[in-house]
């Protein structure tokens, strides 16, 4: 072999091996990332599958213990809008979003009267209320939670948006056991446990008037877009109303239980 045939078959040699080298780099990072990915995903769903089982819990004694603790406890339920406020309108101009709030509201009520809670109204007919007045509502009956119930509407021509979301504010709360973060998380669980409609989360709002003056753990549930056909039929329907009802009913309980 000539000199020189030696050495390009060296340098071929040695570049073959580098890029072998460099590839087994590469692969052994990926399996440690998709590793750490696993691990991660492993922990974060042990956590929140931890919660839940928690809130399912079935021993009896356990759940007597639960159920005498809500007793007795304090709900204001505030349906939305009202009177003049008709809050917003279904894209046909048909349906009020103010109706259906209330709907709800008084089918939560019944629920949550049967489990032994003590439940006032901001409203229970179609009357206009200020926000201050419902706020104030909740304060003098010392309420230990204030739900809020609206339903949603995207802008104009978007028909596509769709879900259910609760909205809370960073405010403290009277309740060192609930912040309004986790008794917003709670109620959307709930509620989507019931219904399967989409779940587009927990959001941090705090300019509302409601979530910002109230002392007491507050939420506000949005149920569903009412500028989404599929949203606006389940908001609609009375099985649809009942299984909002009951979603938000069994976030109730998860949350007094937590408080
Ligand atoms: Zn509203």
């Amino acid at each position: 072999m000539e000199l020189k045939e030696w050495r390009r078959l060296s340098v071929q040699s040695v570049a073959l091996f580098l890029v072998v080298l460099l590839c087994c780099i590469c692969f052994a990072e990926q399996l440690q990332e998709d590793t750490r990915k696993i691990v991660c995903a492993e922990v974060n769903s042990t956590n929140e599958d931890a919660d839940k089982a928690e809130r399912t819990a079935s021993d009896p004694e356990q759940t007597e213990e639960k159920t005498e603790k809500v007793k007795k406890k304090i709900v204001v339920i505030d349906a939305g809008h009202g009177g003049i406020d008709e809050g917003t309108i279904s894209q046909n101009g048909k349906y009020l979003e103010k109706e259906y709030t209330l709907l709800v509201a008084k089918r939560l009520e019944k629920l949550l009267k049967e489990k032994g809670i003590i439940v006032y109204c901001t409203r229970t007919d179609d009357s206009y209320i200020t926000k201050k007045e419902r706020v104030k509502r909740a304060k003098q009956v010392k309420a230990d939670l204030l739900i809020s119930i609206h339903c949603n509407a995207s802008n104009v021509g978007d028909t596509t948006s769709n879900g259910i979301e609760t909205l809370y504010s960073k405010r403290k709360t009277n309740n060192v056991a609930l912040t309004n973060k986790k008794l917003a998380t709670i109620m959307l669980d709930g509620l989507e446990k019931e219904t399967n409609l989409r779940k587009r989360g927990s959001i941090m709002r705090n300019k509302l008037y409601v979530l910002r003056h109230a002392d007491m753990p507050a939420t506000i549930i949005e149920i569903g877009y009412m500028s989404n056909a599929k949203d606006l039929n389940f908001i609609r329907k009375e099985s649809g109303q009942q299984k909002i009802a009951q979603g938000i009913c069994n976030g109730v309980v998860w949350a007094l239980e937590e408080s």
